[in-house]
């Protein structure tokens, strides 16, 4: 077995995900890594990783998946939350379906782990989840209505279980980003809300990259177990709201 804890990440096929994947075996982690494209997590060949197609919205595959790699590498010392979808829209002419799939996936994908991992980690005493949330968890912006609906309740339920779980020395933390390079924005269907929105970043400069944040994931992992750093919320310095 490993010395080091093992850390699970949702969404690792792109994106912050993969390079929280990168950062946590470069410190020496074992792995289970979560995504719905495997051969993108396989591509990654990383070593002592677990790689397992799981849609985040199924419990069930949440559970077997975490079993599996509990068997090799022992129990969960953390998990990153972080697969999500960002269809972004206006309420009335928006297909609800996207709507589903952002609640779903954004949610109830988030909350789904926390139920698998969370028992364990209070029976031990020990853990650290990490939910990524955004900075659209904490205003508004517009065509972002939904999404930031999810990302505010990711914010209000971690804080709240993190109240629950402190007891139990197991440490809940957000991480809210702005604006990153990643493929988030890709699923977005309307041309035009996806032109508007690449255009913004062009004022940044440069936007943050998924490393960025992923360095930010593993420093507050890496402080020890008494300090729990609640809260990041961290922006490209040029990024204006
Ligand atoms: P990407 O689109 O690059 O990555 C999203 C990841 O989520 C992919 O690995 C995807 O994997 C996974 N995913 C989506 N749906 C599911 C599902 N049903 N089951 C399992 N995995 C799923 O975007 P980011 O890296 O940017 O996004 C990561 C997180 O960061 C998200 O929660 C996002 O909201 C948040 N964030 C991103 C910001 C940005 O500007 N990029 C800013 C603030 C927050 P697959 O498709 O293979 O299943």
């Amino acid at each position: 077995m490993s010395k080091k804890g093992l850390i699970v990440i949702t969404g690792a096929s792109s994106g912050i995900g993969e390079a929280a994947a990168k950062a946590f075996s470069q410190a020496g982690h074992p792995l289970l890594l979560l995504a719905r494209r495997l051969d993108r997590l396989e591509a990654l060949k990383l070593p002592n990783t677990i790689c397992e197609k799981v849609d985040v919205t199924n419990l069930d595959e949440i559970k077997s998946a975490v079993a599996k790699a509990e068997k090799k590498f022992g129990p969960v010392d953390c998990l990153v939350n972080n697969a999500g979808v960002m269809l972004l829209g206006v309420a009335d002419t928006q297909d609800p379906k996207e709507w589903e799939q952002m609640v779903q996936v954004n949610i109830m994908g988030v909350l789904n782990g926390i139920h698998v991992v969370l028992p364990g980690m209070k029976e031990r005493r020990h853990g650290t989840i990490i939910d990524i949330s955004s900075v659209a968890g904490r205003k508004t912006y517009p065509n972002h209505a939904v999404y930031c609906g999810t990302k505010f309740a990711v914010h209000a339920f971690t804080e709240q279980i993190r109240e629950e779980a402190s007891s139990y020395d197991v440490r809940f933390i957000t991480i809210a980003p702005g604006a990153v390079e990643t493929e988030l924005l890709s699923h977005t269907t309307s041309k035009k809300i996806v032109n508007d929105y690449q255009e913004w970043k062009t004022t940044m400069g440069q936007p943050l990259q998924s490393e960025d944040v992923a360095n930010s994931i593993l420093f507050a992992y890496q402080q020890p177990q008494r300090v729990c750093i609640r809260e990041i919320v961290l922006c490209a310095t040029r990024q204006d709201k």
